[in-house]
């Protein structure tokens, strides 16, 4: 059963409330969530285990109580209630992830030298870019392939990216010790960067990585669906993340494995925006770059890959994770699909130009 009070409730008086009512032997236990919303942040008080016995009539007269539903659908925490059209959302070291605007997370597959992180970092500050991306623990398919710097590189990391203003760099973990080795970072740096842990396509479905990142609640979570998972699979999963307790979640595409999306590295998976978006609150983010896997053009001179860019934007997408590099022959990883910074301006116009059109698209009058 879920409790949803009303905007400025007093919700520490309304759980009181709730407990006496309850008592002490109900077998019943509650948990608070807030969301917060684009607009208004929403508290929900929600009760979980044998709540068959239960009025909703009991709770829905309680001062502050906006309404109480029994919940029958699967994504308890981030489900979308009917008729809602507001997402969650987050603020996270002064940038706004949400879908009232799109966020472009740019940067390195995988951090390498001092050099080229330094030169990626000033391509982001010259152009206003606040989130980045690298990474620092590698998961690859050979044990012989770089692995990434590890621990090693993340002070020098954050204090380039301080140089630079960037605030938020997306890096992605692999298991506890990494999210423990970014917390100590962040803190000993102290410089105002933040990190957004990113769970990698091969962890979709690791439940006690989900269960670790979702108990700490400092860092949001970029969340990259499986690539052999359906997407209820995938929304599950984000479901473990929130039900410890951290709903700072983004749900990204990144394509799912198939040989029939070749000649792209995975089979482009954008069209299912509008599903994620319609069942969950969480905004979407794209990865064009480990969906289509190269650079090659189409006669019109863009390559598929922007125009992944452009199908994931027009279908609601409101942030893009993509691949740059300041010298993509010398990278360690994945080279042949990484951008380079004199692609950074069109790139960043088009996204702007594409988001237009989107909501110029909405706004029309639907039949
Ligand atoms: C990545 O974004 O660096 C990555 C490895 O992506 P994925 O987990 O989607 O393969
Ligand atoms: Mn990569």
């Amino acid at each position: 059963m879920i409790i949803t009070l009303e905007p400025g409730a007093n919700a520490e008086q309304a759980v009181a409330r709730i407990e006496q009512i309850l008592g002490d032997e109900s077998g019943v236990e509650l948990r608070k969530y807030t969301f917060e919303g684009a607009a208004t942040s929403v508290v929900e008080l929600h009760l979980i285990g044998n709540t068959g016995e239960l009025r909703e009539s009991a709770f829905a007269v309680l001062r502050g109580v906006h309404k109480v539903v029994r919940v029958s659908k699967k994504y308890r925490l981030l489900g979308r209630p009917t008729g809602t059209t507001e997402s969650v959302g987050f603020e996270y070291n002064g940038v706004h992830f949400d879908d009232t605007r799109v966020t472009v997370m740019a940067g390195q597959c995988a951090v390498d030298t001092r050099e080229h992180t330094a030169a990626m970092f000033a391509a982001l500050s010259e152009h206003g870019l606040k989130t980045s991306r690298m990474g620092v623990y590698k998961p690859r398919t050979s044990p012989y392939d770089f692995q990434g710097l590890g621990k090693a590189c993340l002070p020098w990391l954050l204090e380039q990216a301080a140089e630079a203003d960037v605030r938020v760099i997306a890096v992605e973990v692999g298991d506890e010790r990494h999210v423990e080795e970014i917390h100590s970072a962040i803190n000993e740096a102290d410089c105002g960067v933040g990190v957004m842990l990113q769970i990698g396509t091969r962890n979709a479905q690791n439940f006690e990585l989900l269960k670790h990142v979702g108990r700490q609640q400092t860092l949001p979570v970029l969340f990259k669906r499986g690539m052999g998972l359906t997407i209820e699979e995938s929304l599950n999963a984000c479901e473990y993340i929130a039900s410890e307790g951290n709903s700072k979640i983004i749900f990204c595409m990144r394509g799912v494995k198939s040989s029939l999306g070749a000649p792209h590295r995975n089979f482009v998976d954008f069209g299912q925006v509008p599903v994620v978006r319609r069942l969950t609150r969480l905004p979407v983010c794209i990865d064009p770059s480990h969906s289509v896997g190269n650079l090659d053009l189409a006669p019109d001179g863009l390559p598929d890959l922007i125009h992944a860019v452009g199908q994931g934007l027009i279908a609601g997408a409101s942030m893009v994770l993509i691949e740059f590099h300041p010298d993509p022959v010398r990278a360690c990883c994945d080279g042949h699909q990484s951008l380079e910074p004199r692609h950074l301006p069109f790139l960043l116009e088009y996204v702007a130009c594409v988001r237009r059109a989107y909501e110029e698209v909405i706004a029309l009058p639907t039949p």
